[in-house]
């Protein structure tokens, strides 16, 4: 069976025409699956009845098994389970007028954020990019028929499990294929690539024709540093100065900013002290940041805690006093463990119980 939803328009009617097929139905399959969001070919009504049964028997439109959805009020968390037996999770968080789409990369993660649930076991392995492209797909399927604009997922964010730029290539393809006009068609605009920061991809992704143009957030979550090296020891080798002369000088799409995220833990990073180091940083160039501000989700197996939310408050106000564009981030993600950095934390629930 031939996987579909990993292919460009250009790879499936090279594969169209490998099977003898005319290369105008590989486009008519393309808009079913990307346009339509339909897995099953007996209801692609404009192919004819022997190629539906064909396609039936010779192709699939699925790689991921849909194994459970988890909804709260504000966001729905689905999980996922690979050929392989491996767990993805997936979470569309409702925000005012859209859905924002949280997508994973990986399953596990090497970069090692003490804070991170995700980050416990290591890295097992990158997701393919049908497993990237798939949880959209499913998720789609999930909802297409709503009212609008709930129908359509409209901002996707590459913030799931792993670190996207770790997967570099199978993460350029899968936004080649979200960004394909006469498929998904989802702007650039609308993509955020979020990475931990290391060095040499960035610099790789400042490089690439097609990852340069969707927006970058650098999970940030130190204003130097001692602070950044002990919550994320990648900072070791990823020195803290180096990354911010990076960002400051990054090429930029017209009109964009970076996404600073400052995830705010009790007593680590959470001082008026580090809102005003933190300030004091970014005030000379804060036309092309913005900060957003997550305070953190505690997990059953970390030691870390949210700090109160007046702290919260005031350290957004130092920001916001310096002219400086911050948010609070109340993760929607919360009620279902699909908060930044959180995916995963209950993961063996489901793998015990197979
Ligand atoms: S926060 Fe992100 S980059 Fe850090 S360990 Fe977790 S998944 Fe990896």
């Amino acid at each position: 069976m031939e996987l579909l939803i990993d292919k460009t328009l250009k790879e499936l009617r090279e594969w169209a025409i490998k099977n003898n097929l005319e290369r105008f139905r590989a486009d008519q399959i393309y808009q079913w699956m990307f346009k339509k969001w339909e897995d099953d070919p007996a209801k692609m009504t404009n192919l004819s009845k022997e190629l539906r049964t064909w396609l039936k028997e010779n192709a699939k439109f699925h790689t991921l098994e849909k194994i459970d959805k988890v909804e709260a009020p504000d966001s729905v968390k689905y999980l996922f389970k690979t050929d392989d037996g491996y767990l993805v999770e997936t979470v569309l968080i409702k925000e005012k007028d859209h859905w924002t789409l949280c997508v994973s990369t990986q399953i596990g993660c090497n970069v090692g954020c003490k804070f991170c649930a995700t980050a416990k076991d290591g890295l097992i392995r990158n997701l393919t990019v049908g497993e990237i492209i798939d949880q959209l797909f499913w998720v789609q399927k999930d909802i297409k028929d709503l009212p609008k604009p709930w129908n359509k997922v409209r901002n996707i964010v590459f913030m799931g499990m792993g670190e996207p730029l770790a997967n570099f290539n199978n993460l350029k393809k899968a936004v080649e294929i979200l960004i394909d006009q006469k498929g998904i068609d989802i702007s650039k605009r609308r993509l955020t690539i979020s990475s931990s920061g290391i060095l040499y991809q960035l610099r790789k992704m400042a490089n690439d024709e097609v990852l340069r143009n969707v927006n970058l957030a650098i999970s940030l979550n130190a204003p130097n540093q001692k602070i950044r090296e002990e919550i994320m020891p990648i900072t070791k080798t990823n020195p803290f100065n180096e990354l911010w002369n990076l960002l400051v000088n990054y090429p930029l799409p017209e009109g964009r900013k970076i996404t600073l995220e400052y995830v705010l833990i009790k007593d680590i990073n959470d001082q008026i002290d580090h809102a005003k180091e933190l300030a004091k940083l970014i005030k000379p160039h804060r036309k092309r940041f913005k900060v957003n501000l997550i305070p953190y989700n505690p997990s059953p197996i970390l030691p870390y805690e949210r700090p109160p939310q007046e702290r919260i408050y005031a350290f957004q106000k130092v920001l916001l006093d310096n002219a400086i564009i911050a948010t609070i981030r109340w993760s929607k993600g919360q009620d279902v463990f699909g908060a930044c950095g959180q995916l995963r934390a209950k993961r063996e629930i489901p793998l015990l119980n197979n």
